[in-house]
C-alpha cells in the first residue's frame, strides 16, 4: 500500500514524499477507519483525504464552510488530471443540474460541498444511490461550540450520513485542538472507533521570538528597516492600529500596502493580490488577512499586538515560511494588548458561554508571553503534540540570561496574597507588595501587613511581569470575574503555590530584560 500511495502522490501532485502524518493518515482512510486528523493550517490535510479519494473505488464528499476556497480546491484538482466538482450557494441552477447529471453518470471522484446543501432532498436522492467511498469533513471543529467558529449547518451531517444506504468511511479534519471539540467532533459526528492523529503542528523553520517591549514602535521600525526586501505581513489587533502603522511606514518611504474589513471587498482584493503578485512585499493587516493565502516564500511575520489565542497565533505565523526556509515571527507584547483583546472579546456579539470559553483562551495565549520556557514546547503541547527537549529556535530557548533562583520572590508574592485574604486583582498585590500610599491599600490597611512594601526593588513593570510568570508556570491562577463593565481578573493560589510556600519546590526562571522606549 505503500507504494501505491506514494505513486498517486508523486504522479498527481508531484510531491517527492510525505509529510509528517499523512502517510499514516491515508494508511488509516484505506483500511476503512474513521479518523480525526487535527493538523495545523497549511499542514497538508487536503492531500489526506484525496489520495484515498483516488485510490478507492466510489466516491468521496468533501464537506466544507469555505466556500471561497471550494472553486481553487477543485481548479486545482481539475489542473491535475482529477475529476471534481462542487455544491454551493454560488452556483447558478442550470450548473447545479448539470453537476448533479454528472454525479448520476459517476463523472467525479472528489465533490465538494456546503454543510447547507446537504438537506437538498434532490441531492440526497441521487447520492443515496450512489456508492460513496468517503466522507470528508474538513474544518469539522464547526460542529462544537467550544470551537472559534460555530456553524449550525454543521450539525446536519450526522443525519445526511445516517441517510446513506451504507455508512462510508468518515473522516474529519481540524487544526482547532482542545479536548471539549475533540469530543464534540467525536461524539456529534458519531465516529465509529476513530483513529486520532494529531501532527504537523511543529513548524521547525520558524523562529518563535517574543519581545516583550513597551518599545514596540521602536522595534517595529528598525526591524522594518533591516527587513524590508523580504515579504513580510505585520498583524495588528485593530482596524485603527492597521491604519497607523500604515501612514508611519509610508512616511518613511517604505512601500507597504494594508488589509482589514474596514476597507472594500475590491480594494482589500487588489491589495492581497498586489502582495500575492510580489508587487509589494509588506502587507499590514487584521487577522481578517490570511485564509488561504499560500505564498510560500513569506520571510516574517510580526504582530505587533498578541493575537487572541494561541490558535489565532499559531496559524497567523504559520503563514511564514511555507517553502521551509528559515523564516522569523516576532511578537510585541505589552500587558495593553490584553485589554485590548478583552475588549473586543466583550464587544463581540457571542454568547456568555462563548465569551467564557474566548477569555480562556486569552489567557493561555497571556501564559505563553509570560512563559520562561521552550515556546515551541508550549504551543505544541497546546495542541496535544509531544516535543522531547527544547527546540533552540525560539527566543526564550536563546536567551542567554542566567537561570535564577526565584523560589524567595515566589514565596514573598504568595505569603502576601495569603495575608490579603481575599482574591484581587495584579494592581493592587503589586501596590502592597511595593509599599504603595494609595488610597484603596490604606482603606483595608494592607499597609499593617507584614508583606507592605516587601518587594520594593521591584519595578512595577518588573513586578507585573514576574507575577505573570508565576502564574504562566502554574504557581498562581488567574480567575475572570465577568461583570456589567467587562470582565475583572483576580489571583489566587492553588496546590503549587502551598507547595512554593512551604519550600517542596523550587521556582527557577532565566532572567528576562524588558526592553523601555529611550
Ligand atoms: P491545509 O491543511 O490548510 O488544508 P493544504 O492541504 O492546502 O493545507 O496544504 C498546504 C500546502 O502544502 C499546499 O500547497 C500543498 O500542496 C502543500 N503540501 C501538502 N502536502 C505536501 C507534501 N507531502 N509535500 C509538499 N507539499 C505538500
Amino acid at each position: 500500500m505503500k507504494e501505491k500511495i506514494l505513486s498517486v502522490l508523486q504522479k498527481y501532485y508531484g510531491y517527492k514524499s510525505f509529510r509528517r502524518g499523512q502517510e499514516e493518515i491515508i494508511t488509516s482512510i484505506l483500511q476503512g477507519e474513521d479518523v480525526l486528523a487535527i493538523m495545523p493550517t497549511g499542514g497538508g490535510k487536503s492531500i489526506c483525504y484525496q489520495i484515498p479519494a483516488l485510490c478507492m473505488d466510489g466516491l468521496t464528499i468533501v464537506i466544507s464552510p469555505l466556500i471561497s476556497l471550494m472553486k481553487d480546491q477543485v481548479d486545482a484538482l481539475t489542473a491535475m488530471g482529477i475529476e471534481a466538482s462542487y455544491i454551493n450557494s454560488s452556483l447558478s441552477s442550470s450548473d447545479y443540474n448539470q453537476i448533479l447529471e454528472n454525479i448520476i453518470n459517476d463523472k467525479y471522484k472528489i465533490i465538494y460541498v456546503a454543510p447547507e446543501r446537504l438537506e437538498s432532498a434532490e441531492f440526497l436522492n441521487i447520492i443515496q444511490n450512489k456508492d460513496i467511498s468517503q466522507i470528508a469533513i474538513d474544518e469539522a471543529h464547526c460542529i462544537s461550540q467550544w470551537g472559534h467558529d460555530f456553524r449550525v449547518s454543521y450539525k446536519k451531517i450526522p443525519n445526511f450520513i445516517k441517510n446513506l444506504k451504507t455508512r462510508p468511511t468518515v473522516t474529519t479534519f481540524t487544526a482547532t485542538a482542545s479536548t471539549e471539540v475533540r469530543k464534540d467532533i467525536l461524539n456529534m459526528l458519531g465516529l465509529i472507533e476513530p483513529k486520532i492523529f494529531i501532527t504537523g503542528f511543529d513548524r521547525e523553520n520558524l523562529y518563535i521570538n517574543i519581545v516583550k517591549s513597551s518599545a514596540k514602535n521602536k522595534y517595529l521600525l528598525e526591524y522594518v528597516e533591516n527587513h524590508k526586501t523580504e515579504n513580510g505581513i505585520i498583524y495588528a489587533a485593530t482596524r485603527k492600529e492597521v491604519e497607523k502603522i500604515y501612514e508611519g511606514l509610508l512616511k518613511r518611504d517604505i512601500n507597504v500596502i494594508k488589509y482589514h474589513a474596514g476597507m472594500s471587498n475590491e480594494d482589500r482584493k487588489i491589495n492581497q493580490d498586489k502582495f500575492i503578485n510580489d508587487e509589494v512585499n509588506i502587507i499590514i493587516a487584521t487577522n481578517a488577512f490570511g485564509m488561504g493565502i499560500d505564498k510560500p516564500d513569506i520571510r516574517w511575520v510580526m504582530h505587533y499586538n498578541m493575537p487572541q489565542s494561541i490558535e489565532n497565533y499559531y496559524q497567523e505565523i504559520g503563514r511564514a515560511g511555507r517553502d521551509g526556509e528559515k523564516s522569523e515571527c516576532v511578537l510585541l507584547f505589552t500587558p495593553g494588548d490584553v485589554h485590548t483583546q478583552k475588549y473586543l472579546i466583550e464587544m463581540g456579539t457571542e454568547s456568555v458561554t462563548r465569551k467564557s470559553i474566548q477569555y480562556n483562551k486569552l489567557q493561555q495565549m497571556v501564559d505563553l508571553v509570560y512563559s520562561n520556557s521552550c515556546y515551541r514546547k508550549s504551543i505544541l503541547e497546546y495542541f496535544g503534540e509531544v516535543m522531547l527537549g527544547q527546540c533552540d529556535n525560539c527566543s526564550n530557548c536563546l536567551n542567554e540570561g542566567e537561570i535564577i533562583d526565584k523560589t524567595l520572590d515566589a514565596q514573598k508574592v504568595i505569603s502576601c496574597i495569603y495575608r490579603m485574604k481575599r482574591n484581587y486583582g495584579l494592581t493592587m498585590i503589586v501596590d502592597v507588595l511595593r509599599g504603595s500610599k494609595n488610597k484603596k491599600v490604606l482603606e483595608v490597611g494592607f499597609n499593617k501587613l507584614s508583606t507592605y512594601g516587601i518587594m520594593k526593588d521591584y519595578s512595577n513593570e518588573e513586578l507585573k511581569n514576574f507575577i505573570n510568570t508565576l502564574v504562566s508556570h502554574g504557581f498562581l491562577e488567574i480567575k475572570e470575574n465577568p461583570g456589567a463593565r467587562g470582565s475583572f481578573p483576580t489571583i489566587s493560589m492553588n496546590n503549587q503555590s502551598l507547595k512554593v510556600l512551604k519550600g517542596d519546590i523550587k521556582v527557577e526562571f532565566k532572567e528576562v530584560k524588558v526592553a523601555k522606549e529611550s
